[in-house]
């Protein structure tokens, strides 16, 4: 799991992700998101995935005003 690459931060704490890595997780281009975490000892970051709103389904969304919409829950809306 761990490459371990190691990277130093710049002075606005930027630091860049090794190609390797981001090719491996398909986030190669540029305003390709990820999810920061911590837990007070590492920082985890994950490839950020677009999922609805209410269920969290990641597949058949529908975006709307920034938001993220599955077709089922549009369905139900709509039935509302
Ligand atoms: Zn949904």
């Amino acid at each position: 799991m761990f490459a371990g690459f190691i990277r130093e931060i710049d002075s606005v704490g930027r630091i860049v992700i090794p190609m390797q890595i981001r090719k491996e997780l398909g986030i190669v281009e540029q305003g390709s998101a990820v999810e920061l975490f911590s837990d007070g000892k590492q920082i985890i970051v994950k490839k950020a995935v677009s999922n609805c709103i209410f269920c969290k389904a990641e597949s058949e969304l529908h975006e709307f005003e920034g938001k993220f919409i599955c077709t089922s829950c549009l369905e139900k809306l709509k039935a509302e």
